[in-house]
């Protein structure tokens, strides 16, 4: 990050600096060719109710599968393809990619769509979600967005825009990593947040760890003054999913319930999904 410093006048050559640049311009090279070449997929973790373990959607997270590196992680591919302008196409296919493989889900199951906070910014998120929708049929209930606090940092007029178009559509914000982020709170009501997501490293390890318990509590208290629903992410643990239920925390996604599954696994998965198991570890 030094290197991008803006109060660095002087560019001194440093051959590691130099491996830097190449590693990154080689990574955006790879980016364009794969996403020509079609190498991106979506994989779908279940998010369940916690009283019931009855699965109540799934969240949409790219996979980039590289022919020679194999699986390439997309907290290492997604901050490239936003500094690369990539990132409006790459959210553009799983945008539609997403509509469309729930649209042949059971049950009218929710999807959840990560959004970068630059496709928010540009402008073009709204037309994006509407090709979406119109490709696929899915209807705008069923798809929920899960943005950042990151979003509202550069809060422009456009921002409401954006927000409440995609409301009246019928489209529902859930604010992803809760807690990770800037501390005003301000936006929870300003703009039309229907959901909080709980950030993982709140989630680790409780009820034994005592400051993510008064957390998790304030988190709790909170949502339920705005009437604001409650997801927990990485819950690996049966005990941090009975401790988050008891909470009142409403749903949760993790480990416990399953790992992110290639589309067909998470088909097959919810057919076999008896509730009775999903509960019981729940
Ligand atoms: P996120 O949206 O907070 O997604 C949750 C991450 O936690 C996922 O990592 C998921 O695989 C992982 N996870 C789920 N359950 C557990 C658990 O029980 N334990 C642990 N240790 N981890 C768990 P993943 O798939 O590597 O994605 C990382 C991040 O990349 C995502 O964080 C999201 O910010 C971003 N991302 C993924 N797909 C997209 C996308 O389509 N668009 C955008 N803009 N960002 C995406
Ligand atoms: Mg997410
Ligand atoms: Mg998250
Ligand atoms: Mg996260």
């Amino acid at each position: 990050r030094a290197k991008r410093s803006p109060t660095r006048k002087v560019v001194v050559f440093e051959p590691s600096m130099d491996a830097d640049r190449m590693a990154r311009l080689e990574m955006e090279r790879d980016l364009l060719r794969a996403f020509d070449a079609g190498e991106f997929r979506l994989a779908y973790q279940p998010q369940v109710r916690l009283r019931s373990g009855e699965a109540v959607g799934a969240e949409a997270l790219l996979r980039w599968l590289h022919p020679e590196k194999g699986f390439v992680s997309p907290a290492v591919f997604i901050p490239v393809a936003e500094e690369m302008g990539l990132i409006h196409r790459l959210g553009a296919f799983a945008m539609e990619a997403a509509c469309r493989e729930a649209a042949g889900w059971p049950g009218g199951l929710k999807v959840a769509v990560n959004v970068s906070a630059l496709q928010i910014s540009a402008g073009d998120l709204v037309q994006t979600v509407e090709n979406a929708l119109g490709a696929s049929s899915l209807p705008p209930e069923r798809l929920e967005l899960e943005i950042t606090e990151s979003a509202f940092v550069d809060d422009s007029a456009g921002l409401n825009e954006t927000f409440e178009a995609l409301r009246q559509m019928g489209i529902r914000f859930a604010l992803d990593d809760f807690g990770t982020g800037y501390s005003s709170l301000g936006y929870l009501h300003r703009f039309p947040i229907s959901k909080i997501k709980i950030d993982r490293s709140f989630v680790t390890g409780v009820p034994r760890v005592g400051s993510s318990m008064a957390v998790l509590r304030s988190v709790m208290a909170l949502a339920e003054g705005l009437a604001i629903r409650t997801i927990a992410e990485g819950i690996e643990t049966r005990e941090e999913a009975e401790t988050l239920r008891i909470l009142g925390c409403d749903d949760g996604q993790g480990y416990l319930f399953a790992k992110p599954l290639p589309a067909d696994d998470f088909v097959s998965w919810l057919r076999a999904g008896d509730t009775e198991t999903r509960a019981a570890s729940a």
